[in-house]
């Protein structure tokens, strides 16, 4: 019987000597596993006299009791010093300083067009816009360009191969101007019209100073008298504010466009140099927008009387007008993505 308390109380000392989870295992293993030193008592039970073996049966069955007991509560404790030392070791600095933010900023491009909505929106113009893949009729037809004029291959048109070329006209293409917003815009709205149209356009173009997309903003006033010197005043008092001149020179040369008689071309002095530079090839003007008087056939496919009213319209490059403004001289950084180049515009 002896035998019985000291080795439970040396299974005791054992257990409670133990710091790790698996050896803790397997000291068990070595009094209740299946050749264990308890299990091996129990085992002997058969060889004791009928009368010795209850007495002896429920000495040791509260002996492994008592050894449960202790393994559980040495099993405990060992999980919560684990648990200890791995909080102590992910343990948050929360008086570290925190990483940081990037703050985003607007493309210059996206500046630009803004900075054109807002000074035309301050004059009553809406803005409009409309789907960059045309037909045929919005982006030639319907502004007097019909088919085989010499000015549809001026502009290096990208067509969408739907298989429907030479469908009268129903043809897929990228728009290669926002003029069809100007149509599309007469069609579902009764003079009198203030309105711009924003937005990317293609032309099949690449080199130093074209890139295959880039955006316009068009023009259109149409009411009962607005005249081209009402032209002239908007789009010379626009340049000047854009450019924050007010004395900056304007000039209009006449010039061709099918969907405007007459027409112009608007130059601005340049705004580079004071007496001749690279960038207005040393003639100290600037080309920066073409306009005219709306053409009455134009009238004519969106069922506006010409004789009752009579418009303008105009339309410019948003790449050439960031170029200027901001002094940046190659148009292929707008579209690099470098962040070296935008991070200035912000
Ligand atoms: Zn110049």
């Amino acid at each position: 019987m002896n035998n019985l308390d000291s080795l439970l109380s040396e299974a005791i000392r054992l257990f409670n000597g133990i710091d790790d989870a698996v050896e803790l295992e397997q000291a068990k293993a070595c009094y209740l596993g299946r050749n264990g030193r308890l299990t091996e008592l129990l085992k002997g039970l058969g060889r004791l006299s009928p009368e010795d073996r209850p007495a002896m049966g429920s000495r040791i069955n509260q002996a492994k009791e008592t050894l449960e007991a202790t393994l559980k509560l040495r099993r405990d404790a060992i999980q919560e010093k684990k648990m200890e030392a791995q909080l102590i070791g992910e343990a948050l600095d929360v008086t570290l300083p925190g990483r940081g933010l990037g703050m985003g900023g607007l493309h210059p491009v996206t500046l630009t067009l803004e900075r054109i909505q807002l000074l035309f929106h301050s004059i009553g113009f809406a803005v409009a816009s409309g789907p960059e893949i045309e037909t045929d009729f919005y982006n030639f037809t319907a502004l007097n360009i019909p088919e085989n004029h010499p000015a549809r291959a001026m502009h290096d048109t990208f067509y969408v191969d739907d298989g429907c070329h030479g469908n009268n006209g129903h043809e897929h293409l990228l728009r290669t101007h926002t003029s069809p917003v100007q149509i599309r815009y007469m069609q579902s709205n009764q003079p009198p019209l203030k309105v711009i149209a924003p937005g990317r356009v293609y032309r099949c173009d690449s080199d130093l100073t074209h890139t295959p997309m880039f955006h316009q903003v068009e023009g259109l006033w149409v009411d009962e008298n607005v005249n081209f010197a009402a032209l002239k005043g908007v789009l010379a008092d626009f340049m000047q504010h854009f450019f924050e001149r007010d004395d900056l020179p304007v000039r209009f040369r006449a010039s061709f466009f099918p969907f405007t008689e007459p027409s112009a071309e608007m130059d601005i002095g340049c705004v580079m140099c004071r007496s001749g530079c690279r960038v207005c090839s040393y003639t100290g003007w600037l080309e920066v927008l073409g306009c005219g008087m709306v053409h009455p056939n134009v009238f004519k496919h969106v069922g506006i009387d010409s004789e009752k009213y009579i418009g303008f319209a105009f339309g410019m490059g948003v790449e050439r007008l960031a170029m200027l403004r901001y002094g940046v001289n190659d148009l292929r950084l707008f579209f690099e993505n470098d962040l070296r180049f935008l991070k200035q515009f912000n």
